[in-house]
């Protein structure tokens, strides 16, 4: 009996010989059309940071790779002494010192990192060069900043007025109180594909105001801070970086996305389980996901109201407010 299922693998194998992709979405349309639009595209956390998705998107409408894209678009807030969670003018740590995480990761998931860094004002330049120059992926502290003097980066001082003046501010109360919540905190993590379809990710900060000496967050910890996957895509987190380092929240995004959830999906997963896990530190504390899929599809999402993120696509640079567990 030449049955209905019979007529449909027939003609499912007519289509494919026929290479007829109208046919594809018809009859299966479970295969979405490729938005052959969608790429090249750059996203990054905190709404400041589209002049670093405009950076980025330099390197990828003229055809760049996308690892180039990452660090070109994370160096923009590393220098600018307004941002204050990033880089040059970042908030010191209580005892006044400037310290900085960074990790990178390219398409091959080659990853390099590192941790405590001091006086360098591309962190994220560090990172990777860790990565393509060393058979390591993390350096840290002394260790870190003397790879970079050897490699030709300048000693510099990263505490400026203004951070200084915020410091000595704290310091009348010294209240040690981590917490972190939508306001002040821009640390920049960001994802680009470019047009060859390799992912690519970074994530850089000075991390939280004020920190214990030699405290080191989510940021430069591949899994937790970033993690990218060519076969997947890409996530980035911010916000208190203990919540996020206890759940690897970036790797849990992209293995959602391998289960086949859609980035806003899997972005909203990690905000939950943090959320069900740490319900107490929740209610005070931000954490924000971004997310992309090998597709180009974003999402982002935050434990609070006030987390929102930059995206390049499509020739258009713009700001978006994320969507929140704990929201309207
Ligand atoms: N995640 C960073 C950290 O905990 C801080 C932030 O994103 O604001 O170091």
């Amino acid at each position: 009996m030449y049955t209905r299922r019979k007529f449909f693998r027939d003609s499912l194998i007519g289509g494919i010989l026929a290479g007829n992709a109208d046919f594809w979405l018809k009859n299966a349309p479970y295969l979405s059309k490729p938005d052959k639009d969608a790429l090249p595209v750059a996203i990054a956390t905190w709404g400041p940071n589209v002049k670093a998705t405009a950076a980025a998107w330099e390197v990828l409408a003229a055809g760049g790779r996308a690892l180039d894209a990452v660090e070109a678009g994370t160096r923009v807030p590393e220098a600018d002494p307004e941002d204050t969670s990033v880089g040059y003018g970042g908030f010191p740590d209580r005892d006044g010192h400037v310290t900085l995480d960074a990790c990178i990761m390219d398409e091959f998931g080659n990853a390099g990192s590192v941790s405590f860094l001091e006086h360098i004002m591309h962190p994220i330049s560090v990172a990777r060069l860790v990565m393509e120059k060393t058979p390591h992926v993390m350096l840290s502290g002394e260790g870190a900043l003397q790879f970079a003097l050897e490699r030709g980066f300048k000693q510099e001082n990263l505490l400026t007025d203004t951070a200084r003046a915020a410091w000595e501010e704290w310091k009348m109360k010294a209240e040690y109180k981590p917490k972190i919540n939508v306001e002040r905190h821009d640390t920049i993590g960001m994802v680009a594909i470019d047009m060859k379809h390799r992912i690519a990710g970074a994530c850089t900060t000075s991390g939280m105001a004020f920190k214990m000496r030699g405290r080191v967050g989510d940021s430069p910890i591949l899994g937790a801070g970033m993690f990218v996957d060519n076969e997947v895509g890409g996530a980035a987190a911010t916000g208190l970086g203990e919540m996020v380092l206890r759940t690897l929240g970036s790797f849990l995004v992209v293995e959602e996305m391998r289960r086949g959830a859609h980035p806003q999906k899997a972005v909203e997963t990690a905000v939950k389980r943090i959320a069900r896990k740490y319900p107490e530190q929740s209610k005070e504390n931000q954490v924000g996901f971004i997310a992309l899929d090998k597709k180009g599809r974003h999402g982002a999402f935050g434990i609070h109201q006030g987390f929102n993120y930059a995206l390049y696509q499509r020739g258009e640079n713009k700001v978006f407010e994320a969507g929140s567990l704990l929201g309207k």
